[in-house]
């Protein structure tokens, strides 16, 4: 489950099986208005979802936001004081409900699911793999109990944990909205992944949330992808779009990488961070075709058009080479 290079690590653990998510009984209505202010009904049942105060449960800190409940571990007695741990929790909240206005966008989902999204933030390392955490994890999503877990004790060094909650919140924030969505044997693993990352790569500047940019977790991808490209060792475009989970994680390093890339190009091109690149429709067509169930050779063929004529995929991987080897992380 390894996906990442370096300090950075994460992984969607996912059921051998089919059948074990088990979201929202309905998919949100897509016609609900957006939810803007913590304090709006729930479109759904009408109540209100007024955040509720922090609280204590055992080893943890419980607080809610609009959209989360966030737990966060009270570390092991070691000289820590307890007013961090709850400072932890409290800066946390505003920037999940930032990161779900971003999905939100992104998704063109604008209703509330039935329930809160939930979060657990390890403080200890070692009750983080008690927990069962996979190995070499930072943060993982669990599509059967629909939970984001992570875990931070100040020596990650590289990504902030925050960014990596941006990569697997993305996936949470999808299972949840599209339920059953991480069943699908045919999930575009490249897309999936590739999208994550793009959330992941973000950034906060002047209290807002700036997402697809070239900072966070973007660095180790950048060296990742090009290594491979001046080396030409990656798949090929058409393989990338074709590759199932087995093969895409048997070799994950370099296909989270080229996937983020992949999916940076199509939003920013021929800009490296601008947005509203010349492909960035296709990113927008790939959303809405997985939300309207689309799959496989289908998905790609519809998305991949520029004014309704299909792009030459050779083609389009000569530009997305030479994009690649053109990044330049930001610090
Ligand atoms: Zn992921």
């Amino acid at each position: 489950m390894r996906c990442g290079s370096g300090a950075l690590l994460v992984a969607v653990i996912l059921g051998t099986g089919c059948g074990r998510a088990a979201g929202p009984p309905h998919p949100p209505d897509p016609t609900s208005a957006p939810s803007a202010s913590p304090h709006d009904s729930d479109s759904k049942s009408g109540k209100e979802r007024l955040p509720a105060a922090d609280r204590e449960e055992g080893d943890w800190w419980v607080g809610e936001s609009s959209h989360y409940v966030i737990f966060v571990q009270k570390r092991a007695r070691n000289g820590t004081r307890e007013s961090t741990e709850h400072a932890r929790l409290q800066e946390l909240k505003p920037r999940m409900e930032l990161l779900h206005r971003k999905y939100s966008l992104a998704f063109g989902v604008h209703s509330n699911p039935e329930k809160k999204a939930s979060i657990r933030l390890y403080l200890d390392k070692a009750a983080y793999q008690a927990a069962g955490a996979p190995s070499g994890s930072a943060a993982y999503y669990i599509p059967r109990t629909q939970e984001l877990v992570a875990f931070e004790d100040g020596n990650e060094g590289g990504t902030h944990v925050f960014q990596v909650l941006c990569h697997e919140g993305c996936h949470q924030f999808f299972d949840l909205a599209f339920p059953g969505f991480y069943e699908r044997r045919d999930l575009p693993m490249w897309f999936s992944e590739g999208l994550a990352d793009c959330f992941g790569a973000s950034e906060i500047r002047g209290g807002d949330l700036f997402i697809f940019t070239l900072s966070g977790l973007a660095g180790g991808r950048i060296e990742v992808i090009q290594q491979a490209v001046l080396a030409r060792s990656h798949p090929s475009l058409r393989q990338l779009l074709e590759m199932n989970r087995a093969s895409f994680m048997n070799g994950a390093d370099l296909h989270y990488a080229m996937s983020w890339s992949l999916v940076h190009f199509l939003w920013n091109a021929p800009s490296m961070d601008a947005g509203n690149g010349a492909y960035h429709g296709v990113v927008i067509r790939l959303i809405e075709g997985l939300k309207a169930g689309k799959s496989g050779g289908t998905l790609v063929r519809e998305a991949f058009q520029v004014n309704g004529k299909p792009i030459n995929l050779d083609r389009l991987e000569g530009e997305w080479e030479a994009y690649v080897k053109k990044l330049r992380a930001k610090k």
